[in-house]
């Protein structure tokens, strides 16, 4: 039972300081400086355990967050470990770099700052792999089943784990060199250290999960082979097709995705290389694109001594606190600032890039203008045409869903009109034995996303191998169902 007073004794939400900037951006290392525990049970005891939690329906997971809340607040530590794990594969990943949709659906909210629900996820965790208690869970029994899944992203790696434990012989492919998917590849290391990622898949090999890298499923195994080899494939490749920015000048040297930009840095980190092929050392860049990836370029982008940066962002600048549109307890549009953004840069909103300027085929800059919004569409401001200066651009416009690829279409599949791959109310696709989970199946959207539609998956899957299924299945699909 918690402290129903609990929020009246700590009014305030307090959460641990990032590093100076200046210190931080003179290395890779996470920015977060760690956190009393008297204080961070204090902050766990601001949960009143109201009678219906909203923050159960904010968490796509439906952790169990007033449970192990209370926990924290009395030291049971183990016992939060267990509760936090009973619904999240990877609070490890999710206590990073998780939004915290549950934050806004907290009912402190409604009237007061809502309960540092993320920052206590993450301390419990971090409290679990400290003292040991983050060991493999090898299955009692094995089903004799096989199982292979495409894709090492947070939906393959939740499936793999899931189905592993049911028992079944899973082994996981990946076209890079490791495993991670986008939290390898793509999330740079300043907002996750990549030994927070190894140690789970140490967890995991010990449970028995196969990992085999350097394979395209698709080319390197055909289509065949996997479904003539495994009794079920989860499909878990992710959302990997970038929009771009078709407009004159787009040929120019000096113009790259975020996605062609950022895994080169995650590699200097890993040790494969010492300088990266694409650098901003030096340079004058302009980010295009207002989000949490053009937010990872620019941290990138301080860390490896841009001249100068600008970020554009189409939309409108967002307001400061919850608009009357998305009242409590959805998740409100509101001006955020990453750590990456209180490292420097300018931001620019309601802005629309044109063309981009170059000589001798490299770029050197870009002429924009300024938008407003009329009826949902984007309008010129007349005589707000500007010109700026580059020497690299970044696109980090949102990508359009699955990659049309070997196995995908050999497999044959069906798409949904939003470029994803459709499935059923148990993660299926059209074709038998064959499912898919995160990004490639919902469209580009949240690790913890992945995690809870991986776990899905893997329910579906333990159904049609087992004929029935004990695995939790947290969420259901929001593509299109094919049938
Ligand atoms: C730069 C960036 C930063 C982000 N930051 C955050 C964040 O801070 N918080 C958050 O919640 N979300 C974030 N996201 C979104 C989040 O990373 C994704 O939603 C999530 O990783 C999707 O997981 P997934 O498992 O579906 O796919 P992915 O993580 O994309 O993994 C898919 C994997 O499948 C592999 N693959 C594809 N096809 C094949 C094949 N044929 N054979 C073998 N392997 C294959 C790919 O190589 C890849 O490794 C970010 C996204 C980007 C791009
Ligand atoms: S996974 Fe995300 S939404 Fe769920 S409790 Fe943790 S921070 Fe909140």
């Amino acid at each position: 039972m918690a402290d129903p007073k609990g929020f009246l004794k700590f009014p305030l939400r307090v959460l641990p300081s990032r590093r100076p900037v200046a210190e931080r951006v003179g290395d890779w290392n996470e920015v977060y400086q760690d956190f009393a525990e008297d204080s961070l049970r204090e902050q766990a005891g601001r949960c009143m355990d109201c009678g219906i939690p909203f923050c159960h329906t904010g968490c796509p997971l439906g952790n169990l967050i007033p449970e192990w809340n209370d926990l924290v607040r009395t030291g049971r530590w183990r016992d939060a470990f267990d509760r936090l794990h009973a619904t999240n594969n990877f609070p490890d990943f999710t206590g990073r770099l998780c939004p915290a949709p549950c934050e806004p659906a907290c009912v402190l909210g409604i009237n007061q700052p809502p309960v540092t629900i993320k920052q206590i996820e993450y301390e419990i965790v971090e409290r679990g792999f400290a003292e040991g208690w983050a060991q493999p869970i090898p299955p009692s029994v094995r089903t004799g089943k096989t199982v292979a899944v495409v894709g090492s992203g947070p939906a393959g790696l939740a499936a793999a784990q899931q189905l592993t434990r049911a028992g079944h012989v899973v082994t996981v492919f990946e076209r890079d060199d490791r495993i991670g998917g986008l939290l390898r590849y793509g999330i740079p290391e300043f907002k996750m250290e990549k030994r927070i990622v190894d140690r789970r898949l140490e967890q995991m090999a010990g449970e028995g999960t196969e990992f085999r890298t350097g394979v395209n499923v698709g080319v390197d195994v055909t289509a065949d082979q996997l479904r003539g080899d495994f009794d079920a494939v989860v499909l878990a490749g992710g959302a990997t097709a970038w929009r771009d920015l078709p407009i004159p000048g787009r040929e120019l040297d000096g113009i790259h995705q975020a996605m062609e930009y950022l895994p080169w840095a995650n590699r200097v980190q890993a040790g494969d290389l010492s300088e990266p092929p694409i650098t901003a050392h030096g340079k004058k860049v302009i980010i295009i694109g207002g989000g949490d990836t053009g937010a990872d370029c620019l941290g990138t982008v301080h860390r490896q001594g841009g001249t100068c940066v600008h970020q554009f962002e189409i939309m409108p600048r967002p307001p400061e606190t919850r608009d009357p549109s998305t009242p409590w307890p959805m998740y409100p549009l509101v001006m955020r600032t990453s750590a990456a953004h209180e490292e420097g840069g300018d931001r620019v909103f309601s802005v629309n890039t044109e063309e981009f300027l170059g000589r001798d085929g490299r770029v050197t800059g870009l002429r924009a203008h300024e938008v407003r919004r009329r009826n949902g569409a984007f309008e010129k401001v007349d005589g707000t045409e500007f010109e700026l200066e580059a020497d690299l651009v970044l696109l980090a416009m949102g990508f359009v869903g699955a990659e049309r690829s070997a196995l995908l279409s050999d497999l044959g599949v069906e798409f949904t009109a939003r470029g994803t791959v459709a499935r059923d109310e148990d993660f299926a696709t059209g074709v038998p034995g064959v499912y898919v989970a995160g990004d490639m199946g919902r469209g580009q959207s949240l690790i913890v996303w992945a995690i809870a539609e991986g776990r899905a998956a893997a329910a579906g899957v333990d159904r049609y191998l087992m004929g029935e299924t004990a695995l939790p299945f947290p969420v259901t699909p929001t593509a299109a169902p094919i049938h």
